[in-house]
């Protein structure tokens, strides 16, 4: 079953990584590293020594899917404070 190292590999885009130089799951940063044609590759730095712990590419149909999803819910960035009663 090939799909298996697949699904692990989507859990992968979690916010912490196991780090293997802090020896524990750490939060990770996304880093873009290499924009191709067709597909763009990120690295995962974790947040407390730096050290790169994983990458991931991400391709275009992936993109388009994302970008779709993201334009589905509507952005908070900004914090409604009216909402006060
Ligand atoms: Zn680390």
């Amino acid at each position: 079953m090939g799909s298996m190292s697949q699904q692990q590999f989507e859990n992968f885009t979690a916010s912490s990584l196991y780090c293997e130089k802090c020896k524990t799951a750490m939060p990770v940063r996304e880093r873009l590293l290499l924009v191709l044609p067709d597909k763009e590759i990120y690295d995962y730095l974790c947040t407390g020594c730096a050290s790169s712990v994983g990458q991931r590419e991400i391709t275009a149909g992936e993109k388009v899917m994302a970008q779709k999803m993201a334009a589905r819910r509507p952005r908070r960035s900004r914090p409604v404070q009216s909402i006060r009663l």
